[in-house]
């Protein structure tokens, strides 16, 4: 999946749903929201996949929730593995990642078609419908570069609409008392 989409999906779950509810959090949740994005480096560093492994993951995820627990920063350790797991989960669903390494090389997804045709030009229209179908995606391609990778797509373009009109809400009175201030001086 696109690091578009990476980048604002869970920032806008975050934000919608209220578990970033005060300043602290919102600074914090904007902080780490590049981790979102950090797993697809592995292109640049040559093993396509290696920060894709969820055995990894779920090590960092409790070495970091044992570290900020000492520190006091458990908000901070589960931001951090939230992040993580949401990119392999988004690019479970769009691709493939390798689920069981060091088990198997092989990449593991789910790609999920639940589609509607419409035929034009009969009396009446007939109208079919294609049943989902869920596919089981298997390749190897852990340690490959190659290939062509999306920067943007129109849906993460809509993620990141939808997280700034988000924002716009949630802030619309400090909006409204600058936009006011603004007219005061104006008037004075
Ligand atoms: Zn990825």
């Amino acid at each position: 999946m696109d690091p578009v989409t990476h980048l604002f999906l869970p920032l806008l779950f975050l934000f919608s749903t209220g578990v970033v509810n005060d300043k602290r959090r919102e600074k914090l949740a904007l902080l780490l929201s590049p981790v979102a994005v950090m797993p697809d480096i592995d292109i640049l560093i040559g093993h396509r996949g290696v920060l894709h492994v969820p055995l990894l993951v779920l090590f960092f995820s409790v070495v970091s929730f044992l570290l900020a627990r000492r520190y006091k920063r458990v908000f901070a350790a589960l931001l951090f593995s939230l992040y993580w797991w949401s990119h392999l989960f988004l690019d479970f669903i769009a691709g493939g990642i390798p689920l069981l390494y060091p088990l198997s090389n092989m990449c593991f997804g789910v790609s999920i078609a639940f589609k509607v045709s419409f035929s034009s030009g009969s009396l009446p229209s007939r109208v079919s419908v294609v049943p989902p179908r869920v596919n089981v995606v298997k390749h190897v391609g852990f340690n490959t570069t190659h290939g062509v990778f999306p920067i943007a797509t129109s849906f993460g373009v809509s993620c990141a609409v939808f997280f700034l009109l988000t924002l716009l809400i949630r802030y619309r009175r400090v909006f409204q008392r600058s936009l006011f201030l603004n007219r005061l001086q104006r008037m004075l």
